[in-house]
């Protein structure tokens, strides 16, 4: 079946009336931002909304800026609007280096950061950037807004916290000066999900790692994240004795399922492999080696 079921269309003039829209319409109306996962659900007949409330012409949610000691991403803001923007570049070379290995340029133009969080597809690789920066997002209803920590906001493959009549509208990074991040995939081919991913920062002090964040995806992570390997670096020389014993760590938070894209054995060693990588990559940034 490539056809989606009949569906009721409406089109939301803002945040607001985006909200109200989706009180009224009730559970079995979605909001349809780029469409690029909504609608091949829709075409399978996976997802069969009764209504699809547009949400593109909400384009005050299209920005990235710094406000108080964070970058913001509004939820409408594209894949390719976060590759163009300096102010991303200049905070978070992570957003980049995902936003580079994210599907082609014609679902980079389309597909945004609030459709790729809300979708959850468990090798999303935008949900992996957000957990390994420790992001928040914010959720907005007609009762009104909460903050949610990325690393909370994901319930499962396809399922997040979300409620019914709520709509994520920015997330939010805090800028840590000194921060140096870096994100790497392994795909099948160019514009191929992920068979896995990983993405870190670090922030070093005196040659020591002071703070560190680690996200993976494709891997089966809880919340795309690995805490312990997190915590067993933080305070050690980032010597490859440790870049081993944290990749080891974060192999071990994983739980991957084999598929077309390989066997459960490949997966946990490109998770311990992609993870010291991209730490190194994190620490040679900050030495301005890379
Ligand atoms: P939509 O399809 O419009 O919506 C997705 C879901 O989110 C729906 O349930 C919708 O109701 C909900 N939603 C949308 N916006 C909001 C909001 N603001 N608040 C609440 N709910 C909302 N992604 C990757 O990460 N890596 C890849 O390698 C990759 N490859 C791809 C290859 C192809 C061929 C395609 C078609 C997609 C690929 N994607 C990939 C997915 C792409 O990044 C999508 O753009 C993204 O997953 C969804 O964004 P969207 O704006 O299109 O969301």
């Amino acid at each position: 079946m490539q056809t989606p079921a009949p569906v009721d269309y409406a089109r939301a003039t803002s945040v607001e009336h985006a909200l109200e829209l989706l009180e009224r319409l009730g559970p079995e109306s979605r909001l349809i931002a780029g469409g690029h996962s909504l609608l091949p659900m829709m075409r399978i007949r996976l997802a069969q909304p009764e209504c699809v409330i547009d949400i593109n012409d909400l384009t005050d949610l299209d920005y990235v800026r710094v406000e108080g000691g964070e970058l913001c991403i509004g939820a409408m803001t594209r894949h390719a609007g976060v590759l163009d923007s300096p102010v991303v570049g200049e905070h978070y070379t992570i957003f980049h280096d995902a936003e580079r290995l994210i599907a082609d340029p014609p679902v980079r133009n389309r597909g945004t950061v609030g459709g790729s969080f809300c979708q959850a597809d468990p090798a999303e690789d935008l949900a992996a950037v957000g957990s390994a920066v420790k992001a928040s997002v914010v959720l907005r209803s007609s009762q009104g807004t909460r903050t949610v920590p990325a690393r909370e906001f994901h319930a499962g493959p396809y399922e997040t916290v979300l409620g019914d009549a709520e709509m994520l509208t920015e997330l939010r990074v805090p800028i840590r000066p000194g921060a140096t991040s870096a994100y790497t995939k392994v795909k099948r081919k160019s514009g191929d999900w992920a068979t896995a991913a990983a993405g870190a920062y670090v922030v070093l002090r005196d040659g020591v790692v002071a703070d560190v964040g680690i996200g993976l995806t494709a891997l089966g992570a809880p919340h795309f994240c690995a805490e312990e390997a997190e915590a067993y670096l933080v305070g050690k020389e980032p010597t490859e004795e440790h870049l081993a014993e944290t990749g080891r760590l974060a192999a071990q938070a994983c739980n991957p399922r084999a598929d077309q894209r390989g066997p459960v054995e490949y997966k946990l060693h490109l998770a311990g492999e992609l993870t010291q990588r991209v730490l190194r990559q994190s620490v040679a940034r900050a030495e301005g080696r890379a």
